[in-house]
């Protein structure tokens, strides 16, 4: 390799002035767009490949056919889109933002939406829209819930549930968690067994990953054993709860409300029996999975990978 090292940057076209920023003078910056035959060209070149495409699939195939490959950074915690054993048997090195809580735990973006949907169910949102669309204007239909003195139980007490706890603190409610791996507990949320939190709370928040020991983790026992009135969010994946028995505390009346950021199968949510019951009942509101996508934080986590390249290649820009 001679000159500069050239970093590949796919990703979104808009944040390469962000990614230029960070590099500084010392590479030289080529975006791509994010197709795989695009990649696999330009990394004939490279230096390194700056991935935050959420597309593209680098195989081994890939990795064999770039010859000056130094390093591969992508702006995502996972990488199950990168042959990490074609890179290492290289001694190419990968860096994702796995265990980089410093950047993660600054990422709002899920926890915010989370928020929007207990507080959209607490406030009949979506019929009061539709109402006033309609011409009304009739503040009898819909009562609110106050949340200061109500409890929140949080399921899942890691980055995005602890944000959560910090808002119910600041909104005056009182914070219960449930969390079995969890040593350190921050100041005002209390953790809570499983039945006593469901049993108690008004509003129930769920933010553990999938995985096998998680699949199904709420069945239809804890949902019928919530507060009758409860409001139920879930902003983390539909397959960790029985999204049958949702259902039927939804059309029971048992809940007040639900918020879902997430459903089992998704993306093919057409014939999905929560999207239906939501295209009738305003009590139940589903957003596409918005809510960890937001360009502030991905502009964050790419900053944080471009600097990241030029602390391997030896420090400052
Ligand atoms: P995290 O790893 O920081 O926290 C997860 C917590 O769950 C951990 O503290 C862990 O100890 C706990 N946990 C594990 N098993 C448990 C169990 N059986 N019962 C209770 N708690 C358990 O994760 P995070 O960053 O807070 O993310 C939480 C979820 O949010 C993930 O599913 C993630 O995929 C999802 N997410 C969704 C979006 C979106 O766009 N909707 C965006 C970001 C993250």
């Amino acid at each position: 390799m001679k000159g500069q090292p050239l970093v590949v940057y796919s990703g979104p076209r808009d944040l390469e002035p962000v990614v230029r920023e960070a590099l500084g003078d010392r590479f030289v910056v080529r975006w791509v767009p994010p197709e795989d035959d695009a990649v696999a060209k330009a990394l004939r070149d490279a230096a390194v490949f700056l991935d935050a495409s959420m597309r593209v699939r680098m195989t081994a195939a890939m990795v064999d056919d770039a010859p000056d490959l130094q390093l591969v950074v992508t702006a995502t915690t996972g990488a199950d889109h990168i042959d990490g054993a074609a890179l290492a048997r290289r001694h190419i090195p990968l860096l994702t933002l796995k265990g980089q809580t410093h950047v993660l735990n600054g990422l709002t973006p899920a926890a915010e939406h989370s928020w929007l949907l207990l507080l959209a169910c607490a406030r009949s949102l979506p019929a009061a829209r539709a109402h006033v669309i309609d011409a009304g204007w009739d503040r009898t239909r819909f009562p609110g819930v106050m949340l200061r003195g109500r409890a929140l139980g949080i399921i899942g007490c890691g980055r995005i549930g602890q944000w959560m706890a910090r808002y119910g603190h600041a909104f005056g409610m009182v914070c219960r968690g449930y969390d079995p791996y969890l040593t350190e507990w921050p100041e005002h949320l209390v953790p809570t067994d499983l039945h006593a939190l469901l049993a108690v709370s008004d509003f129930v928040t769920l933010h553990v990953h999938l995985s096998d020991a998680t699949r199904g983790l709420l069945r239809r026992e804890h949902f019928e054993a919530m507060k009758p009135g409860a409001v139920f969010v879930n902003t983390s994946r539909g397959e960790l709860i029985d999204e049958a028995a949702l259902l039927d505390v939804l059309r029971s009346g048992r809940l007040r409300g639900a918020g879902l950021d997430v459903l089992g199968g998704e993306p093919d949510i057409a014939h999905h029996p929560l999207r239906r019951y939501a295209s009738e009942h305003a009590n139940l509101i589903i957003t596409p999975h918005i809510g960890g996508y937001s360009p502030d934080a991905v502009t964050a986590v790419l900053r944080f990978s471009a600097e990241r390249v030029v602390a391997h290649f030896g420090g400052a820009p």
